[in-house]
């Protein structure tokens, strides 16, 4: 019998957490929810919530606060959400780690991967993601198997527009003023445990499945 596992991943852009949370949702059966997924459907779709978050997320800022516990409020209400989930993306700052606990959401497990921002600025310029499903490759370490298209779906694969090297540096500085904090905020409450990102896509799994027990 498998734990009710509530995840947070925690990690630097381009890191991995998307890649990881993948293979924990299919190892487990539990939703992976990427706020950054999410936001840019709403941005694709032309919503409302789309449109007043694209200026953020074009210049690597992030998206406010009130927006994406919203956004993390309505998800983690869904039913599929009972049996446990993952959050990729989520929270990134303090004040959104604080309204997580308070909706009373209790998180079992916090995993931060760990890699050098000179490998991050290294690896995201092969990063490729399909914008219909989601799946994400890189050209040398996880290629699809489909070659320039998905190899879930078929689509072609596409580079996000923040995945240039000018908005990566800024993400970086984001996620270190802002986000890293939160491994004191998780490590106090006893449930954070680091992984460091190898090389190879299946070494940085291997040891995720460890920290998971
Ligand atoms: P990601 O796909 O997780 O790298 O997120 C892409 C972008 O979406 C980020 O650079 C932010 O602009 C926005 N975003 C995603 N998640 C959050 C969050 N929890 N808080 C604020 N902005 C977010």
């Amino acid at each position: 019998m498998k734990r009710n596992i509530r995840l947070i991943l925690l990690g630097a852009p381009g890191a991995g957490k998307g890649t990881q949370a993948e293979k924990i949702s299919a190892e487990f059966g539990i939703p992976a929810i990427s706020t950054g997924a999410i936001i840019r459907e709403a941005i694709a779709s032309g919503t409302e919530m789309g449109k007043s978050a694209q200026s953020y997320i074009e210049r690597g800022a992030l998206v406010p606060d009130e927006v994406v516990i919203g956004i993390v409020k309505d998800r983690l209400a869904a039913p599929d959400c009972a049996g446990g989930f993952i959050l990729d993306g989520f929270p990134r700052t303090v004040p959104q780690a604080q309204a997580l606990d308070e909706m009373g959401v209790e998180i079992t497990d916090v995993l931060s991967i760990e890699v050098s921002d000179e490998r991050i600025i290294d690896r995201m310029g092969g990063r490729r993601v399909c914008k219909k499903c989601g799946a994400t490759y890189h050209v040398t370490s996880n290629p699809s198997p489909a070659g320039d298209k998905c190899g879930v779906c078929g689509d072609p694969l596409t580079i996000r527009a923040d995945d240039d090297p000018a908005v990566v540096r800024s993400r970086l500085e984001v996620y270190h003023s802002q986000t890293e904090p939160l491994k004191d905020f998780y490590a106090k409450k006893g449930i954070l445990k680091v992984v460091e990102g190898q090389e190879k896509l299946e070494d940085t799994t291997a040891l995720t499945f460890r920290a998971l027990g």
